[in-house]
């Protein structure tokens, strides 16, 4: 499989731009730099963050097990998911495989980017059909959008149908593993160098509890992330952020015991949502919310919002009618949900 010849022709030659900080690198010496117009009195930020976000990499390179050279880090998932687009997909000509119910921002960013999109839509068990799929690739089809666990239907997707679609597929295979930290399965960042169009993202923003300073992570092979880097705007991970990220990585005990109660939570919230006498079906859950099928959506949507309780109401997506998502919160939030949800007429 020839990756090069699935990259936009323009991102094939392209140049990087060339920064003040890529230009002499070490930015803790003591050096005099005058290099960046920068203001010289001190703020504690008035100097431009680290590029390549160097130190981060290395910590994330160690908790992952993955070479701090098959990393790229961005301004959220968001971000990284915009430059695999800007990366393979030619406006107006290329398009995308996306397996709705799945998370929206594929189909935006599709949009956004004027990429087509194919959608093949999950089985009853919330799937990928496999066979589907490949048949409705073709010689335009750049990315595959695998979201596992998935968003908003919570399962994981079954590993040999993964696997098979890694084999099978003739463009990039995007797994997001947003949700993998909630996760029983393991993930594709320990198969990277078995595919060559595996791309694994991942985000501080749910499991580390960080979504406020916008880290998305992008796993791929050393020639992918040499690409990703050269298009990508050259601070676009902030001091701020990359600071903080940091923190928190060097405490991943805080992180996992987090986890740990957010999944007895979890455990908990399915339970009693199952004796909810209008809930009609509990959805398994590999992530940090759970996916139920009411009686009407709307209806209980709005009294919940009357009793001070946001849902998410997932009525209008393919295989989601008259379904809820809840985000698993503390003890004592899930017990007023639970509790407003018995006095509910
Ligand atoms: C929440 C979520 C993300 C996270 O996006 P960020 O931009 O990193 O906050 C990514 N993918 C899925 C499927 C999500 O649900």
């Amino acid at each position: 499989m020839n990756i090069e010849n699935l990259l936009r022709g323009n991102i094939k030659t392209i140049k990087a731009y060339s920064s003040a900080r890529d230009e002499y690198k070490d930015a803790s010496s003591d050096m005099v730099f005058l290099d960046a117009n920068e203001n010289p009195f001190q703020t504690n930020v008035n100097r431009y963050p680290d590029p390549k976000q160097s130190k981060l990499k290395e910590r994330l390179s160690e908790v992952k097990g993955v070479k701090a050279s098959q990393i790229l880090l961005g301004n959220g998932s968001d971000e990284v998911l915009d430059l695999l687009f800007r990366a393979f997909c030619e406006p107006n000509q290329d398009n995308i495989i996306t397996l709705p119910p799945t998370y929206g921002m594929y189909s935006v960013l599709a949009d956004v980017n004027a990429v087509d999109i194919k959608k093949v839509f999950l089985n009853d068990s919330f799937e990928p059909k496999v066979l589907e799929i490949l048949a409705s690739q073709d010689e335009h089809s750049k990315i595959l959008f695998l979201c596992s666990p998935n968003n908003p239907t919570a399962n994981s997707f079954n590993a040999n149908k993964v696997e098979k679609l890694l084999q099978e597929f003739k463009g990039m295979v995007v797994i997001d593993e947003a949700y993998i930290d909630f996760s029983n399965q393991e993930s594709w960042v320990c198969r990277l160098n078995e595919f060559p169009n595996l791309i694994v993202t991942q985000t501080l923003s749910k499991a580390y509890g960080l979504a406020g300073i916008r880290l998305g992570i992008c796993y791929a092979s050393e020639f992918i992330i040499s690409v990703l880097n050269k298009i990508k705007p050259p601070y676009n991970v902030n001091q701020l952020t990359q600071d903080k990220a940091l923190e928190r990585l060097n405490n991943l005990e805080a992180v996992t015991n987090e986890v740990d109660s957010i999944l007895k939570e979890r455990h908990t919230l399915i339970n009693k949502l199952t004796h909810i006498p209008f809930v009609k079906k509990v959805y398994p859950s590999d992530a940090n919310f759970v996916l139920a099928k009411v009686d009407d959506a709307n209806k209980r949507y709005n009294q919940l919002i009357e009793n001070g309780v946001v849902a998410r109401n997932r009525t209008t997506q393919p295989l989601c009618e008259d379904c809820l998502r809840f985000t698993v919160g503390t003890q004592n939030e899930n017990q007023t949900l639970i509790k407003i949800l018995n006095q509910l007429k």
